[in-house]
């Protein structure tokens, strides 16, 4: 299977040409259709297995398709991960493979300065890569709006209940909408990562890789 089979704009593929990608991982080929077909989806998948961009393209694509060009710039897709490190990591894939596009992305996380993050906020963003408490605080502070994110990944989920991340998750999930595409991304199936899928996705699709 080819990147140009899996149904991506040119803008986004002539991105993922410029990163050197030949070939989907396996997790892309399986995560990429789903994602852009808009359900639900529990994706059991290890770093490494290129499960990033498995769900930042059809993000770019999807958020590119809803975009109503007057509208003003409010949080439209919020990717929650368990360390700076990898919300940093993130943030920059996202960058890299939305290149092309008129999207703004930004990161946030705790241990640095509030306020460089709350001006970033007010010059807009669509794309919020977070940890879950910075996001609580900034959010409690009255910087943040979160009642049109469209799209929510919660990215190593296993690993941010390990870190005893789940009543921020909940916090974070009760400020956002009903209607949005919720994509869970786990390396393990914990009884506590399956009733959190439970609560928040809605009929999803399965992929293990
Ligand atoms: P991840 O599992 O998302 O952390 O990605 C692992 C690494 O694989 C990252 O360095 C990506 O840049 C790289 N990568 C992701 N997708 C592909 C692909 N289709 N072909 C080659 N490298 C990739």
């Amino acid at each position: 299977m080819k990147f140009t089979d899996l149904g991506l704009s040119e803008p986004i593929l002539r991105a993922v040409r410029e990163q050197g990608y030949e070939t989907p991982t396996p997790i892309q080929q399986q995560a990429i259709p789903m994602v852009l077909s808009g359900g639900d989806l529990l994706a059991g998948a290890q770093t490494g297995t290129g499960k990033t961009a498995g769900f930042t393209l059809p993000l770019l694509h999807r958020l590119m398709l809803s975009q109503k060009p007057s509208a003003k710039r409010t949080v439209r897709a919020l990717v929650l991960t368990p360390t700076r490190e990898l919300a940093a990591q993130v943030e920059e894939n996202v960058r890299a493979y939305g290149k092309h596009l008129p999207l703004k992305s930004m990161v946030m996380f705790g241990g640095v300065g509030m306020n460089p993050q709350i001006d970033a906020l007010r010059r807009g963003v669509d794309i919020l890569v977070a940890t879950p408490g910075r996001l609580l605080d900034i959010h409690q502070q009255g910087h943040l709006d979160l009642r049109h994110v469209e799209i929510l990944v919660l990215d190593e989920a296993d690993r941010m209940l390990d870190m005893g991340f789940i009543h921020d998750i909940k916090k974070v999930l009760a400020l956002l909408p009903a209607t949005k595409q919720s994509l869970l991304f786990s390396a393990t199936f914990s009884d506590d990562i399956k009733a959190l899928a439970d609560r928040l996705l809605k009929s999803p699709q399965h992929i293990e890789v």
